[in-house]
């Protein structure tokens, strides 16, 4: 009898490491790319359903190819740990947290508006900004661009609004880097040419 419930528990914990090796990121521990994208509908399903603001963060380390080519690969790799922290530490727990590619980072807060989000993104930026990575070539520091799009009024469709919280990040990059800009922002300043 022992014998068969400690089975069925070894069972039970196989099938938890499975399922969160198969949803999360094994170097940070964040959702994976595909599961954020399932996670991400639903919230915006359950947002329509109950008319609640929800909005999504892009964000991309800044100049990330220097800090592997000046201080290595393994060093990189620490960096996105750290930086994954930061935003496991700045979020709800209903909230999602992913890597979305590489060095870039998709956060969504669930009955956040825009002020909200924009709030929350500048305190990840500085948290970003006062980590201490240790290399060997000395202690050094990494900057976050940030991009911003809200549902519903940017889109009250996922892939919109991922392309215009792209749109966003891509302009906080065009514009200085280590900045938060939302798609509002970006919209209302397109027609600009690029300061300098
Ligand atoms: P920008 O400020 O415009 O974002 O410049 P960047 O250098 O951050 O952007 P770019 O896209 O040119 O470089 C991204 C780099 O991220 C290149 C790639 O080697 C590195 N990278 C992607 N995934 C990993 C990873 O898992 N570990 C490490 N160490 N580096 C990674
Ligand atoms: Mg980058
Ligand atoms: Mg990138």
């Amino acid at each position: 009898m022992s014998n068969q419930v400690s089975v069925s528990l070894q069972n039970a914990m196989m099938y938890k490491r499975m399922e969160t090796m198969a949803t999360t990121d094994g170097l940070t521990g964040l959702t994976n790319h595909r599961t954020f994208q399932e996670r991400f509908e639903n919230l915006l399903e359950r947002s329509g359903r109950f008319d609640h603001s929800a909005a999504v963060l892009l964000c991309d380390i800044d100049f990330f190819k220097s800090v592997n080519d000046t201080h290595g690969h393994p060093v990189g790799d620490e960096v996105l740990r750290r930086v994954a922290k930061v935003l496991q530490n700045a979020v709800r727990k209903i909230d999602i947290t992913a890597r979305y590619g590489g060095e870039e980072f998709a956060v969504v807060l669930e009955s956040t508006d825009l002020e909200g989000a924009m709030k929350l993104a500048e305190r990840i930026r500085m948290d970003v900004a006062a980590l201490s990575i240790e290399s060997e070539e000395g202690n050094f520091h990494v900057a976050m661009s940030i991009g911003v799009a809200v549902f519903p009024e940017d889109s009250k469709d996922r892939a919109l609004l991922i392309e215009r919280a792209d749109n966003a990040l891509y302009y906080a990059k065009e514009n200085g880097r280590n900045q938060v800009v939302s798609y509002q922002q970006f919209a209302a300043n397109r027609h600009r040419r690029k300061a300098s």
